[in-house]
C-alpha cells in the first residue's frame, strides 16, 4: 500500500514537472496531440528493407507463444490442423517478399475465396450488380446466419458472409458447375501467381458438413436470388474453400490488390484497376465480419479472414500482408494473424485512414 502511494505522489511530480517543461497550455500536454506527433514522424519515415524486416520480427517475436484461440471445429478436418502454425508474409506492389515462421505451411482458404470470387462477380457484371443483387453492407451478425437474410428481405448483405458468398458462386457466368469451379479456381490462381493445391480432406470433411450452406443456398433461391443451381452453387462454393494456401500464397494475392489488380509477381492483370476499391470497401465493411468494425478502427485496413486460420490484409498501394494461424477468435478470425497484422501496421505507420 505505501508503495502504492509513494509511486502515485512520484507519477504526480512527473506529470507536473512535464506540464512545467511543455509550458502554461493545458493543450500541450494532452495525449491525442502527442499521438497525432507520432504517427506523423512514423508515416515519413521510409519503407525501408530494414525497418520491414525489424517489425516483421517483432511481431513474429512477440506473438509466435501467443496461444490464445481455438481452431475451428464445425468442420471436422480444420480441428485436426497443427495450431502452432505461424506464418507472416509481406508483398510490396513491386514484388519484394518479406516473411517470417512457417510462410510454407498450408491450410484451407475457406472464407478469403469469398474475396476472390466476389472480385470475378464484379468484374464480369459490373458494380451495380454485385451492391444491387448481392449488398455491400455489413450484417452486424455471424458469418453463416440464416436470420440476417431473413432481416435484410431476403439480401444477403454482402459477398463475404456464406449467403453472398454462395450467391456470388452461382453468378460467376459458365455453361454449367464444372466450368463455373475452374474459372473460381483459375482466378484464385492468378492471384497468387501460381497453381494452388486443393485439399481433398478438408472439400470431404466440409462437403458433409456443410447443411446449413445448403438451407442457406435454397433460402436465397426461394428469394429468387442465385444465379444458377443452389446445391451445386454451395457444393462449388464448398470446393473454393478447400483450396490451400500458405502465408507466402495470402501476401501475394494481398499485393495484387495493393498493386492496383496486377500480380506484381507475374504482372499480370486480374482485376480493372476500378473495381479494386471496390472489393476493399467490401473488405473494410465486412471482411471481418461482425468485428469488422473494431478491426477497422484498429487498423483502418480492409481486411478478410478465413476459419483455416488465414488472413489477409492490404494497405493499398503499399502492401499485401498474408497471416496464417489455425486458432479462432469467437468470430471465426485468427487470432494471432489479427495481432501480428494489427501490430505490422500500426508499427510501420501504414493505417490508410491516417494517411
Ligand atoms: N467454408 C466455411 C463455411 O462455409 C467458410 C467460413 C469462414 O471461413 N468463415 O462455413
Amino acid at each position: 500500500m505505501k508503495r502504492t502511494n509513494g509511486f502515485r505522489t512520484g507519477l504526480l511530480s512527473i506529470v507536473a514537472a512535464s506540464l512545467l517543461i511543455l509550458g502554461s497550455s493545458p493543450l500541450a500536454a494532452k495525449g491525442p496531440l502527442q499521438t497525432q506527433t507520432q504517427q506523423t514522424t512514423l508515416q515519413k519515415a521510409p519503407l525501408t528493407q530494414t525497418r520491414i524486416e525489424a517489425v516483421l520480427k517483432e511481431a513474429y517475436e512477440k506473438f509466435k507463444n501467443d496461444n490464445g484461440g481455438k481452431n475451428a471445429d464445425y468442420i471436422k478436418a480444420l480441428a485436426e490442423v497443427d495450431p502452432k502454425i505461424f506464418g507472416i508474409t509481406l508483398v510490396t506492389p513491386d514484388g519484394k517478399v518479406y516473411e517470417i515462421g512457417d510462410t510454407d505451411a498450408q491450410v484451407s482458404i475457406q472464407s478469403i475465396s469469398k474475396v476472390f470470387t466476389a472480385a470475378l462477380v464484379i468484374q464480369e457484371r459490373g458494380e451495380t450488380f454485385l451492391q444491387e443483387k448481392i449488398g455491400v453492407n455489413a450484417t452486424g451478425l455471424p458469418f453463416n446466419s440464416i436470420m440476417a437474410i431473413e432481416l435484410h428481405n431476403g439480401s444477403a448483405s454482402n459477398p463475404f458472409v456464406n449467403a453472398g458468398a454462395i450467391q456470388s458462386t452461382s453468378w460467376v457466368k459458365a455453361k454449367d458447375s464444372k466450368e463455373r469451379w475452374f474459372k473460381i479456381k483459375q482466378n484464385m490462381n492468378d492471384y497468387a501467381g501460381k497453381k494452388l493445391a486443393f485439399n481433398e480432406v478438408v472439400y470431404e470433411s466440409e462437403v458433409n458438413d456443410n447443411k446449413r450452406n445448403q438451407a442457406i443456398s435454397k433460402l436465397l433461391d426461394a428469394y429468387g436470388r442465385m444465379g444458377s443451381d443452389p446445391l451445386e452453387a454451395t457444393t462449388v462454393y464448398t470446393k473454393q474453400c478447400s483450396v490451400n494456401v500458405s502465408s507466402h500464397d495470402l501476401g501475394v494475392m494481398g499485393a495484387t490488390f495493393a498493386n492496383h489488380g496486377v500480380n506484381p509477381v507475374t504482372g499480370k492483370r486480374v482485376l480493372d484497376r476500378k473495381y479494386v476499391p471496390k472489393i476493399l470497401a467490401v473488405m473494410a465493411t465486412a471482411g471481418l465480419y461482425d468485428n469488422a468494425g473494431d478491426w477497422l478502427y484498429l487498423t483502418g485496413t480492409p481486411a478478410k479472414s478465413g476459419v483455416g486460420g488465414g488472413i489477409l490484409a492490404i494497405v493499398p498501394g503499399k502492401l499485401g500482408i498474408g497471416v496464417v494461424s489455425p486458432p479462432l477468435d469467437k468470430y471465426g478470425n485468427s487470432v494471432r494473424g489479427q495481432k501480428a497484422a494489427a501490430y505490422i501496421i500500426d508499427k510501420l505507420g501504414l493505417n490508410p485512414l491516417a494517411q
